[in-house]
């Protein structure tokens, strides 16, 4: 039976904590009941440098019962830091860990089928949402928006999947190389490149609290997302400054007919002429400055080059 570490990242959760730590407890000696799960097996809290009573929350609860543990960060770190910070944590002592919200608006129903899946020989579990209906249809939009558009640039993500997911603990030690400091985590887990799978489920509401994710963080999440994995946007420049360019020939062209048919006022020409041809010029030498930069980028952020899945040794 393996031991499996649930982690959850906290941030001023004080309004949800008492009823999670409820469910998630049941639920856990449910699994261990069953035979699924090990004794061993704990339910890691993270506080984000919260500002409410999460953090004595927490304790309280790791007094009453020793299945509960935490870990305290002394800052906010954001969601993804946090949720990394527990992983690394459980990664010492689990066989695998998985990462959940504190608001449980993923369903703890499905966590049998994580750990049944693990057992089958994978090395993450993605849960992926059904359908989206509790989200406001903003949040919808945008979400699916974001999702198409990371495809157009060459990312991969899973589809509908957020950060609810089983890694292993070899999976967990690849992350660990992954050295970035902007950290989006559906994006790194899918170049690991182990053994997956999905397991659907239905997205509740959140029952209490509000979302920490106000519009303002979901933008910068969504950008940092693109500019951490994708170096298009530099190639796109560059396509603008060739296409400018080429304009500016047509431009040109009809900057010098209407001189020569003397529609003009004196000078203007000139002055039509090199704003194009500038124009292009410039932005075909950002995109080539771009081009180095994205070169740059990528070996700044020296992740690991290959993985090794099965060594046949004699
Ligand atoms: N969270 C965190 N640090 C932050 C913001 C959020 O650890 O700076 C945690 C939060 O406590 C929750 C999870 O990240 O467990 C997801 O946040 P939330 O439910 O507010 O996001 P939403 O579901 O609305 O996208
Ligand atoms: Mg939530």
């Amino acid at each position: 039976m393996p031991i499996v570490y649930l982690v959850i990242p906290c941030y001023n959760e004080e309004a949800v904590l008492p009823e999670t730590i409820k469910q998630l407890i049941h639920k856990l000696d449910a699994m261990i009941a069953k035979g699924l799960v090990d004794q061993q097996s704990r339910i890691l809290f993270v506080d984000d440098g919260s500002k409410d009573k999460t953090w004595e929350m927490i304790r309280r609860s790791h007094e009453e019962n020793k299945q509960i543990i935490g870990v305290k960060l002394a800052h906010n770190r954001g969601h993804q830091n946090a949720l990394l910070a527990g992983l690394m944590t459980a990664m010492e002592y689990a066989d695998c860990a998985i990462s959940l919200d504190a608001d449980l608006q993923d369903d703890i129903e499905v966590l049998d089928q994580f750990v049944e899946k693990f057992q089958d020989g994978c090395d993450v579990v993605y849960g992926v949402r059904n359908k989206r209906d509790t989200d406001s249809a903003f949040k919808r939009g945008t979400a699916q928006g974001f999702y198409k558009l990371m495809k157009i640039l060459g990312v991969d993500v899973v589809y509908n999947h957020a950060d609810y997911r089983l890694m292993s603990k070899r999976a967990l030690e690849a992350l660990s190389e992954y050295k970035e400091t902007n950290l989006f985590l559906r994006g790194i887990i899918p170049l690991i490149g182990y053994r997956s799978d999905y397991v659907y489920y239905d997205r509740h509401e959140r029952f209490a609290g509000e979302s920490k994710y106000p519009l303002k963080k979901m933008i910068s999440f969504a950008l940092d997302g693109i500019s951490s994995f994708s170096v298009k946007p530099l190639k796109i420049i560059s396509n603008l400054g060739i296409f400018i360019s080429i304009l500016s020939i047509a431009g040109l062209l009809y900057a010098l007919i209407s001189y020569l048919t003397n529609q003009t006022v004196a000078g203007w020409t000139a002055i039509v002429a090199s704003i194009w041809l500038l124009g292009g010029l410039q932005m075909l030498c950002i995109g080539v400055v771009g081009g180095y930069i994205g070169k740059v980028y990528n070996e700044v952020k020296a992740r690991p080059r290959f993985r090794i899945e099965e060594f046949l040794k004699k």
